[in-house]
Formats: C-alpha cells, structure tokens, sequence
C-alpha cells in the first residue's frame, strides 16, 4: 500500500539536476580491497543512506532504549507517509521511514545545538569511511529544508503526540543536513564494512558496534531499508540494503563485503532501478544472498 507519495523526485530541486543515466558501483571486501567501477569517484547525495549510520550512532548513545521510540517492524507505506503514523499514535515504525529518521535525529539532538549534532553526525561518517575529506552539501541541505513541507508535517505530527524532545526546526535542521552528506560510491562502501564484519572497520581495526548489534542493523535494513519495495529487493537481491532517493544502495553481504551502488534514476517506490539491478546481478554471480547461492 502507498501514500500519496510523489513519484516526481524534484521535490528536491537540487536532486533533479543530476543525471540519471550515471552509475557506480565499489565493492569493499573484508580483506581491504575496494573493488570499483564507473563513476565511483564522483560524489553524489546519501540521502537515506545515511539513515543507516544515525541508527547505529543512536544506538551506540542510548543503546536498546532507543527501541522504545521507534519500531522495527516494515511499514509497507510510502517512505513519508503520515497515515500509519496518526493510526500508531505518532510512534514510527522503523528508523529507516522519514518519520522514524526524523525520531532518531531527535534522539542525536538531545538538547544540543543542530550544528553539534550535525558535527557529531559528520565526524561519525568520516571516522567510518576514514575519509576526512566527506561534507554536506548545503545547497542540497537548503534545497529539502525550503521544499520539505511533507517532513516537518510529520515532525509537527509527531511532536503533537509528545515523541519529540526538540524543536522542529532543530530536529528537520539535523536530519535535512545528514540526508544531504555527499559522498562517492567507494566511501559509502567502505563506511558500510563494519556491518559486513561483525561491528569492526577492516581498514581501521577500530571496533564501532558489537557483533550482536551489527546483526540487528542488518536485519532491519532487511526488513526495512527499501520502504514498500523491501520484500521485493530481499527477493531480488537477498542482502540487508538500504536506499536513498539520491539513487544510492548501500548493500551487507555478511562475512564478506559492503557494496555500495549508485545510478540515479528511481522507481516509483524511490530505491535505484539500476543499482538494485546491479545487485541482483552480482548476488547472483556470487551467490552472497544470505538466502543461500
Ligand atoms: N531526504 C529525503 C526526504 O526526506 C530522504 C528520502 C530518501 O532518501 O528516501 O525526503
């Protein structure tokens, strides 16, 4: 089932201007190597990718008490639907809806300054990928935040049922500003290792999560990391993966690597046509599918 959701993806003008025919791929396997191909060092919007490494962030500052605002279980709606959400009282279902992200930058925020948190959040995607050179881009941030009527519809919602701590504009800021990190095919799927490898960055040795909790980000990004398209991508693909309007993928293969994938062009759920496709071509070759070969 689906909202109303627009299948028309300028509602980020700064979005629409990128071509759809480019496409990446970097395949970050645990023994160091990064394999790429096409355009993967071209920079490139994370939007909800990022979503992704907010979770693990938040769970690393409150652990499983972060459970108790928001759910883990697959919405079946549009990535920014207010329908389910007025019926379950304001409580998200999962982190990786627009509604659930929202929840959770609400939770980095803390009562800090936007501009800690989006430091915080920043300094965590660089420190994952080992790549200081990773930014936001603001034309970007600035773009969603004039055009993000149906985002602070569902923070208003939510802050009217008492499930936000901060102030809208505070929270919107933090979240518009991680779904407008830029980064290229070969940081994302380097930042991604540590899900691959049990909560350790092969590149670094550095332990970000524990093994127990990289496997439940797995598993919702199973569930959960391609909004109303995610059964499709598990039957597809069979790998934890988690999209972004911006055409990207980010993709777990367990014990063996982290891929990301990038081609801008949607379908009308809002995950890559291409780079799903891609993946479903490699999960096949390889047969890396947690579903068996
Ligand atoms: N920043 C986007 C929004 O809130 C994220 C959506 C997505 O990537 O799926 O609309």
């Amino acid at each position: 089932m689906t909202d109303a959701h627009s299948s028309d993806w300028s509602y980020i003008p700064e979005l629409a201007n990128v071509d759809v025919n480019r496409f990446a791929i970097a395949v970050a396997g645990l023994d160091g190597q990064v394999h790429v191909a096409g355009d993967a060092a071209r920079p490139f919007s994370i939007q909800s990718v990022s979503k992704v490494f907010t979770l693990t962030l938040a769970l690393g500052k409150l652990g499983d008490t972060m459970w108790s605002r928001v759910g883990r279980e697959p919405s079946g709606n549009a990535f920014n639907s207010i329908v389910q959400l007025e019926q379950e009282k304001g409580r998200p279902r999962n982190p990786f809806i627009n509604a659930g992200a929202i929840t959770v930058a609400d939770l980095i925020l803390a009562g800090h300054e936007p501009r800690e948190a989006i430091g915080e959040i920043v300094r965590f995607v660089r420190f994952l990928a080992d790549d200081d050179t990773i930014r936001i881009d603001e034309r970007v941030a600035h773009s969603e935040l004039a055009t993000g009527d149906r985002n602070a519809s569902l923070a208003h919602f939510m802050r009217s049922f008492g499930r936000l701590d901060n102030p809208v504009d505070h929270v919107l800021g933090v979240y518009f500003h991680h779904c407008a990190l830029a980064v290229t095919c070969r940081q994302l799927a380097v930042a991604g290792q540590y899900l691959a490898a049990g909560g350790v960055s092969p590149k670094t040795g550095a332990r970000v999560i524990s093994a127990e909790r990289a496997r439940r980000i797995n598993a919702v990004m199973l569930t959960c990391g391609h909004y109303d398209g995610s059964g499709e991508f598990a039957y597809r693909v069979g790998l934890p993966g988690k999209s972004g309007v911006g055409g990207a993928i980010l993709a777990v293969a367990p014990g063996k690597a982290s891929i990301a994938v990038w081609s801008p062009g949607l379908d009308p759920v809002g995950n890559s046509k291409l780079g799903a496709e891609a993946l479903e071509m490699l999960t096949h070759r390889t047969g890396w599918s947690v579903f068996g070969a």
